[in-house]
């Protein structure tokens, strides 16, 4: 098996999508652990400035997949660009940001190289001959450490947040990767891309947020959330959940697909603390959590914690709010 680690590049429209700089600070940490060359691929149809903006991140090198069939990204077409190249090439390592991208396509891409597939990667160590891969379970209440058993490539995603992307000061070539191109076959139709809204509210000036989660249950309780949130002086915040249910508007998220906030005072309400989450508030000044499962793992960051069901404390907490301002 040669000695390389790819790393699998994603656009985000002409550019570089941010959680690729952070896979390739995990390939590039890999490489250097098992002696390896870094290389980031590139599939699509038109690199933009993508190619170039990955080659500042200290790889040996970037290889563009080009294809016209690569224009829209299809599972069908991606994995088997991918895996025709990796078939060639060897690599014993593939890394890719854990996307929901890449979550559609690596089942794949792994199952055509007879890989084994190790999602959501956090951290990863060398102990002896073995590579231990360290991933979240059951909601980020426990860490596994998982070891491949077996020869032949490993396909590895990594969460966002838990690799920081690095700048180096040198720049990589970039180099065309060619790839039969009876192998790239786009197995969907793509009707269109709708934009989400850009910003309109801007959460990383507040001092103080109201965050709410999953546990608020649905829209019918979130007059408690703006009542505590009206009596703090507050901005309302909330995790993805939230906004993927349609429970508040997409410029309210935190978190690594959202706003990144330091207010002076956090409250999470109803969060349980995965790390896409923590990385958006991690740098609040003092974090206040309530939630009804005292091994939630947004106490672990929390100054205060308030163990109980948010229906109760909200009430409470915003009489006890307004007593104290009056
Ligand atoms: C590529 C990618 C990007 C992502 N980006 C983001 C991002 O930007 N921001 C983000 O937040 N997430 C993001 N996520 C999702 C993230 O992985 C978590 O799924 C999400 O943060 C969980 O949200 P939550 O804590 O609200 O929900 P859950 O994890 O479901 O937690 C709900 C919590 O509420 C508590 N609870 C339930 N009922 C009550 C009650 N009555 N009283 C008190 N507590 C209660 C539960 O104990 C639990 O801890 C991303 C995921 C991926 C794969």
């Amino acid at each position: 098996m040669a000695n390389r680690v790819w790393i699998l590049l994603q656009h985000r429209g002409t550019g570089l999508h941010p959680m690729s700089a952070e896979a390739i600070a995990a390939g590039v940490k890999l490489a250097a652990l098992v002696g390896a060359e870094a290389e980031a691929i590139l599939p699509c149809a038109d690199p933009g400035s993508a190619a170039e903006e990955a080659a500042a991140f200290g790889v040996a090198r970037v290889r563009v997949i080009q294809h016209e069939k690569l224009s829209d990204y299809t599972p069908g077409a991606f994995a088997g660009a991918i895996s025709a190249a990796a078939a060639a090439d060897a690599p014993g390592w593939i890394v890719l940001p854990h996307s929901y991208q890449s979550v559609d396509y690596m089942p794949r891409l792994a199952q055509l190289l007879d890989a084994a597939l190790v999602p959501e990667v956090v951290s990863f160590r060398q102990d002896g001959e073995a590579l231990i891969w360290t991933r979240p379970v059951f909601g980020g209440k426990l860490q596994s450490d998982v070891r491949v058993k077996g020869a032949g490539p490993i396909v590895v995603s990594v969460q966002s947040g838990a690799f920081p992307a690095t700048r180096s000061d040198t720049t990589a070539p970039v180099e065309q990767l060619e790839v039969d191109a009876t192998r790239i076959v786009p197995d969907r139709e793509v009707l269109g891309v709708e934009e989400v809204a850009g910003e309109q509210v801007d959460l990383t000036q507040a001092p103080i947020i109201v965050a709410v989660g999953r546990g608020i249950g649905g829209t019918e309780n979130m007059d408690k959330v703006e009542a505590l949130a009206e009596a703090l002086g507050a901005e309302i915040g909330a995790s993805r959940p939230v906004i993927d249910s349609g429970w508040l508007p997409r410029d309210r998220q935190i978190g690594s697909s959202g706003q990144t906030v330091a207010p002076k005072l956090y409250l999470a309400v109803g969060i349980s603390g995965a790390i896409q989450h923590l990385v958006g508030m991690k740098g609040s000044r003092c974090v206040v959590a309530i939630n009804k499962d005292p091994s939630a793992p947004i106490f672990s960051i929390s100054r205060y914690g308030i163990v109980g069901d948010l229906l109760e404390v909200l009430p409470a907490l915003t009489e006890a709010v307004r007593a104290a301002k009056s």
